[in-house]
């Protein structure tokens, strides 16, 4: 009976689907369950780790060192010693997926958020969504809100004195709206996301008309 591949264990382990065979094969084969349990417990590992956002990317050689174990001559006989070398392979995949997404997706982490839910004055079926995200702009997306003959405003209002507030922008026409946060503004103490129905008046302050409300959770 052919044993599995190593490197179609770490493939199986990382997120692959196994084949109808090779599903026949982890049934009647102890020694490849165990080596696929064992790395997917290092998958896992990985997982957690790619939360953390700081994972370096492995040095060449440690790349080098993983193809010779995994296409080298034990391919045939996988003794029982190549499993660490696999779940090295296994613990570096992850390690530079989680750094390839960290670095092409930085904005994608999400720092806190919040439901936004009508006020009593407002049709039960408007309401929305905020994400901040780690660079400091906050998305916004909006559903079914009253009309206006002026506009939408979004503030940061701190929960524990209500006069006190930072303006954020404007909702277009979209659902969605991106939003710099200005630099500063501590979201702990400014934490009551509010959008505000606000005529073309030329006062910059809060019409006192809040449609939505929500408050950030990290
Ligand atoms: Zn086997």
């Amino acid at each position: 009976m052919h044993h599995l591949d190593p490197d179609r264990l770490v493939l199986l382990a990382l997120s692959d689907e196994p084949g109808l065979d090779e599903s026949d094969h982890l049934d009647g084969c102890a020694a490849c369950r165990h080596d696929l349990a064992a790395l997917r417990d290092v998958a896992g590992i990985g997982a957690e780790l790619q939360d953390l956002r700081d994972l370096p990317a492995p040095p060449e050689h440690v790349w080098s060192a993983i193809e010779s174990e995994i296409a080298g001559p034990a391919r045939r006989r996988r003794p029982r010693r190549l499993v660490p070398a696999m779940a090295a392979a296994v613990a570096a995949v992850v390690a530079v997926a989680g750094a390839v997404a960290f670095f092409r997706a930085p904005a994608e982490q999400v720092v806190a958020r919040a439901t936004l839910t009508p006020l009593a004055t407002v049709p039960a079926g408007a309401g929305g969504s905020v994400r901040v995200l780690a660079d400091g702009q906050m998305r916004i997306e909006v559903r079914n809100l009253p009309l206006t003959t002026g506009f939408h405003e979004v503030w940061l209002i701190d929960p524990d004195d209500l006069t006190r507030m930072v303006a954020l922008g404007n909702l277009g026409d979209r659902p969605d709206e991106v939003l710099p946060v200005p630099a500063g503004v501590d979201m702990n103490r400014y934490s009551l996301v509010d959008v505000s129905d606000e005529p073309h008046d030329g006062d910059a302050t809060h019409s006192g008309r809040s449609l939505l409300r929500g408050t950030l959770t990290s």
